[in-house]
C-alpha cells in the first residue's frame, strides 16, 4: 500500500512510465528529492531504483545528471526513456566529439531532462564547466557502492565525485546502490559529504527465491535435473571462464536444452543478439560469465545456477537477484566445491594493490562461509546486508527444507578438537580429517602426524561426515576458521572450555541430499505451475483459452520484434513480456483499455497503440 501522494506524481508515473502504483519506498524517495534533500537509496537489484531519479527529473525545473559506470547500458536506458517520451541523452566514450558537442548544446538550450554520464567524464574539468552553465536540479549517483573500497566493485573514478559535490554544494544528490553493507553505506555518506541525507533502505528479502547449495560432484547431471524440472523456462548459468561457458552451452544444447554462451570476448553484436533472444524467449538458457545480466529486464527468469562460486556475497545476491523479478517462485542454486576458491585466489594474487587484495580475500571468505553453512542461508544473506530475520526458519532454502536429525557428536567433536590442538592449529579441516581417519599419506608421514595419538582414532564416520561435523563446530564457535589462502582451524576459548567440561554436544545433521522435487513453501512444484501459466495475474479458464492467449502472445511478440528492429532497439523497450502477456489475456479493444495495462503509458499508446490494437483485432477474428 502506498500512501496517497501528491496527485501529479501519480500522473507522471502513469503518463511516462505506464505504472499505476509506486513500489516499496519509491514515492518517499521521490518526495525527498523534490524537497531538495539528499538521499541514500539502498534497494536490491530489480527493486526499481531508476524510477527514483527518473521521475523527479521530470518534475524538477532543470536537468538531472545521472552518473553511472555502466557505459554499455546507457544507450538502452536512454532509448527506453525516449520511447516513453522523455528527453534523455548520454555522453560517454562511445560518442565522437561532434556528438558530445551536440548533446551539450541541447542540454544548454534546455532540451534535455536527463543526462547520463560515466564517472570518468564527470572528472574532466571541461565537463564540469559545462555543468556549471546548466541548471542542474539533481545529481543521481547510481551504483554508489563503487565509491567504497569496502564494496565489491571499487572504482577509483568514483572518488572524483567528491569534487562534483564541492562544485555544486546546493544541488541535491541521490546515491543509489543494491549492495551496501553498513560499512559501505557510511563510506558513501562520508565520501560524498551527505551527512544530512535521508536514508531509504529497502527490505532485501526475496521470499519467492529458493536458495540452494549443492555439491559440485556430478555438476552436469545436477544441472540437467534442474533444467528438466521446468523445461523451456528461462535460466541463467554463471560460469567462471569464457571457455566454460562455451563448452557448457554446447553440451546443454546437445542434451536438448537450447543454450547460448555469453561473455565479454564475443563481438558486441553477437552479445546483443544473445541478450535479445534470451529476453524474447527464443533461447531459454544463457550460460554466461558475470558480464551477463547487468540491467537486463527479464521478469520471468526461473533459475539462476552458479557453476562456480562467485567472488562475494554481494555479487551472489545481485546475480541471483535476476531470478523471479515477477514474484513467482524461482530457484538459485550454487554448485559448490572447496577447490573452486583457488580459481579466484589465482586472480587475487595477481592484484598488486594490497588493500584491494585484502578486501577480495575477505569477500571470498564470506561466500565460502555461505556455501558451507548448516543454518538457514536466507538468514545469513539478510544478516550480511544488515537485516535481521525473525526466529522462524525461512522454510525456503536447502538447509531449512532438508530433513535433518539431531545427533550426539560429543565423542567425535572431542577427537576433532584434540586433533587440531595436537597438530598445532595450523591445518585445515581436510588434513585433520585425514589424520583422524588414519590415512596413509606422504604429507602426513612427512609431518610426523602418523605418530600422534589421534592418528586413526575415528572409525565410525566417513570423511564427508567428519568434515560436515567440523563445519558445525565452527558454526557453534568451538573451532575458528582462518580465512586466507589456506584456511586453518584453531580451537576457540569456548572450545577449550567445552573440552574441559566434556558436556554433551548435539548437532543437526542432514540425513538427505537436498532433493530436487521436495515440495516446500514456493518449491519446485509451485514454480512449475507458475511457469506453465506465465506471469499473468488471471489464470486462463480453459485449455482452449490458454491456447488462444499463447497464440496471441506469440504474434504480439513477433510484432514487437519487428517494431524494435525498425528502430534498432532491444525488444523490451517497446513493451516487456509481462505487458504482452497481460495484453494477450485481456485483449484490449481500444486505447483506453490498453492504457490500463501495467507498463503502458500515453507515449507508448500513441506510438504503438494502433498497431497492437489492430493485431489483436485480426487475431480475434481468426482465432
Ligand atoms: P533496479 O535499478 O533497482 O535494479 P529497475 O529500475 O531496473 O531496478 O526496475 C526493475 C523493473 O521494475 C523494471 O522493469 C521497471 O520498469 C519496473 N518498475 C519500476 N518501478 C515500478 C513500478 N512502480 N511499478 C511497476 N514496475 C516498476
Ligand atoms: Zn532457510
Amino acid at each position: 500500500m502506498t500512501p496517497a501522494g501528491p496527485p501529479d506524481l501519480r500522473r507522471l508515473l502513469k503518463t511516462h512510465f505506464g505504472y499505476d502504483e509506486f513500489r516499496g519506498q519509491q514515492e518517499r524517495v521521490i518526495a525527498n528529492a523534490l524537497m531538495g534533500r539528499h538521499g541514500v537509496v539502498i534497494m536490491p537489484t530489480g527493486g526499481g531504483k531508476s524510477l527514483c531519479y527518473q521521475l523527479p527529473a521530470l518534475a524538477l525545473p532543470g536537468l538531472t545528471l545521472v552518473v553511472s559506470p555502466l557505459i554499455a547500458l546507457m544507450k538502452d536506458q536512454v532509448d527506453g526513456l525516449r520511447a516513453n517520451g522523455i528527453a534523455a541523452e548520454f555522453v560517454n566514450s562511445s560518442l565522437d566529439a561532434a556528438e558530445v558537442d551536440r548533446v551539450q548544446r541541447d542540454a544548454l538550450a534546455g532540451r534535455v531532462k536527463i543526462l547520463y554520464a560515466a564517472p570518468e567524464r564527470v572528472s574532466i574539468p571541461g565537463f564540469q564547466r559545462f555543468l556549471e552553465r546548466l541548471r542542474l536540479s539533481l545529481i543521481a549517483i547510481d551504483e554508489a557502492h563503487c565509491i567504497s573500497e569496502w564494496g565489491h566493485d571499487f572504482r577509483p573514478d568514483y572518488r572524483n565525485l567528491a569534487e562534483l559535490r564541492r562544485r555544486f554544494p546546493a544541488t541535491p544528490v541521490m546515491a543509489l546502490t543494491a549492495t551496501a553493507t553498513d560499512r559501505v553505506r557510511s563510506d558513501i555518506v562520508e565520501q560524498l559529504a551527505l551527512s544530512d541525507a535521508a536514508e531509504f533502505i529497502a527490505d532485501f528479502d526475496r521470499p519467492n527465491l529458493t536458495y540452494d547449495v549443492r555439491s559440485k560432484q556430478n555438476a552436469f547431471n545436477t544441472l540437467l535435473n534442474l533444467l528438466d524440472e521446468q523445461p523451456g523456462a528461462p535460466a541463467i548459468v554463471y560460469c567462471f571462464s569464457r571457455a566454460d561457458t562455451e563448452e557448457l552451452a554446447a553440451r546443454l544444447t546437445d542434451r536438448g536444452h537450447p543454450a547460448a554462451a555469453y561473455h565479454a570476448g564475443l563481438e558486441p553484436e553477437s552479445r546483443r543478439d544473445t541478450q535479445e533472444r534470451f529476453i524474447d524467449g527464443v533461447v531459454p538458457i544463457v550460460v554466461a560469465t558475470i558480464a551477463f545480466g547487468m540491467g537486463i529486464d527479464k521478469p520471468d527468469v526461473r533459475l539462476v545456477v552458479h557453476h562456480t562460486i562467485p567472488k562475494s556475497i554481494e555479487a551472489y545476491y545481485q546475480e541471483t537477484g535476476r531470478a523471479g523479478r515477477d514474484g513467482q517462485p524461482s530457484r538459485c542454486v550454487l554448485l559448490f566445491s572447496e577447490g573452486d576458491r583457488h580459481k579466484h585466489e589465482y586472480f587475487i594474487r595477481e592484484t598488486s594493490d594490497a588493500a584491494a587484495r585484502a578486501t577480495a580475500e575477505r569477500q571470498l571468505g564470506g561466500i565460502m562461509e555461505y556455501s558451507r553453512l548448516h543454518t538457514c542461508r536466507r538468514r545469513f544473506l539478510l544478516a550480511h546486508f544488515g537485516q535481521t530475520m525473525g526466529d522462524d526458519a525461512c522454510g525456503n532454502c536447502d538447509v531449512c527444507l532438508a530433513q535433518s536429525e539431531s545427533v550426539d557428536v560429543t565423542v567425535v567433536a572431542q577427537k576433532l578438537l584434540s586433533a587440531a590442538i595436537r597438530t598445532g592449529e595450523r591445518f585445515g579441516a581436510a588434513h585433520l580429517c585425514n589424520v583422524l581417519l588414519g590415512r596413509n599419506m606422504g604429507r602426513i608421514r612427512e609431518l610426523g602426524h602418523d605418530q600422534l595419538s589421534v592418528f586413526g582414532i575415528v572409525t565410525d564416520y566417513d570423511g564427508n561426515t567428519l568434515r560436515a561435523i567440523a563445519a558445525q563446530l565452527v558454526e557453534k564457535g568451538l573451532l575458528a576458521r582462518s580465512e586466507g589462502q589456506y584456511a586453518t582451524l584453531a580451537v576457540t576459548p569456548a572450545g577449550r572450555r567445552w573440552l574441559k567440561e566434556r558436556a554433551e554436544l548435539q548437532v543437526n545433521m542432514r540425513i538427505d541430499e537436498p532433493g530436487v522435487n521436495r515440495p516446500g513453501r514456493g518449491g519446485a512444484r509451485a514454480a512449475r505451475d507458475a511457469a506453465a501459466s506465465g506471469p499473468v495475474t488471471q489464470t486462463p479458464a480453459t485449455p482452449e483459452q490458454a491456447r488462444r492467449e499463447q497464440g496471441l502472445f506469440e504474434e504480439l511478440r513477433t510484432l514487437r520484434r519487428r517494431l524494435a528492429d525498425e528502430q534498432g532497439w532491444p525488444a523490451f523497450v517497446v513493451f516487456n513480456d509481462a505487458t504482452l502477456r497481460e495484453m494477450s489475456a485481456t485483449m484490449p479493444a481500444d486505447e483506453a483499455a490498453m492504457l490500463r495495462l501495467s507498463g503502458v503509458g500515453p507515449a507508448k499508446v500513441e506510438r504503438y497503440g494502433a498497431v497492437f490494437l489492430d493485431a489483436i483485432r485480426q487475431y480475434a477474428k481468426r482465432a
